[in-house]
């Protein structure tokens, strides 16, 4: 199965793409993961992609299209994959039906994750994560059950994403209007495109992610 989730920041790619790994037994290839990695490893590619990650903009097509080029040839994209923030503008989605082309492939199917803005801004703006394992938590809709100390680790040490603020998100939001929703249309247009609502529970989501996908 060859997936992409799209959606605003704060939709819950992540923590949606999380429980298709599970079920579907395939990786999740999210060009934000791969992008803050390169910065903290501070390599040409993270140099590149700091500053504009922190100011909510897009990194440039080609860089983004490299990183995933590179991503999808190894072996465990084989058997497919869920892209998770990519393609983010046309010309990356025209690249990616390009890569996928050259050997062989095509999409199967990209799920839309549709969810109010002022939820999207809450959920952003309250948003971190456990420094060990990535458990993600919100500072007043879901903290650890004991303070300080990760659920799922037990970890003490907590981060929280250099963008995750609401003046970021701010304009997180507005570049994803602008560059990425066209990509809703030209999908749609391909017959690839299932909407879910993504403004339930994520068990709920979950479920209707599953439906879309035919399961
Ligand atoms: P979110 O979807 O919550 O905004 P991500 O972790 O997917 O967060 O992305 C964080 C940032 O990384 C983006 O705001 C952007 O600067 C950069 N980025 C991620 N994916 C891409 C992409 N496909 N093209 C360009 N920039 C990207």
């Amino acid at each position: 199965m060859k997936l992409i989730l799209i959606g605003p920041p704060g939709a819950g790619k992540g923590t949606q793409a999380e429980r298709l790994i599970q079920a579907l037994g395939i990786p999740q290839l999210s060009t934000g993961d791969m992008l803050r990695a390169a910065v903290t490893a501070g390599t040409p590619v993270g140099k590149a992609a700091d500053a504009v990650m922190k100011a909510g903009k897009l990194v440039s097509d080609d860089i983004v299209n490299a990183v995933v080029d590179e991503r999808l040839a190894a072996p465990d994209c084989a058997k497919g994959f869920i892209l998770d923030g990519y393609p983010r503008t046309l010309v990356q989605a025209d690249a990616l039906k390009a890569a996928m082309a050259a050997r062989g492939e095509s999409l199967d199917l990209v799920i839309e994750i549709t969810v109010d803005d002022a939820v999207l801004v809450d959920r952003v703006s309250g948003r971190y994560s456990c420094g060990s394992c990535g458990a993600v938590y919100h500072d007043t809709t879901h903290r650890p059950k004991v303070d300080g100390t990760c659920d799922r680790c037990g970890s003490s040490t907590f981060k929280r994403r250099a963008d995750d603020n609401a003046e970021t998100m701010r304009s997180r939001l507005m570049t994803y209007y602008r560059e990425t929703s066209p990509l809703i249309g030209y999908y749609h247009a391909l017959g690839l495109l299932r909407r879910v609502d993504g403004m339930g529970t994520m068990d709920e989501v979950s479920a209707a992610i599953s439906k879309a996908l035919g399961r």
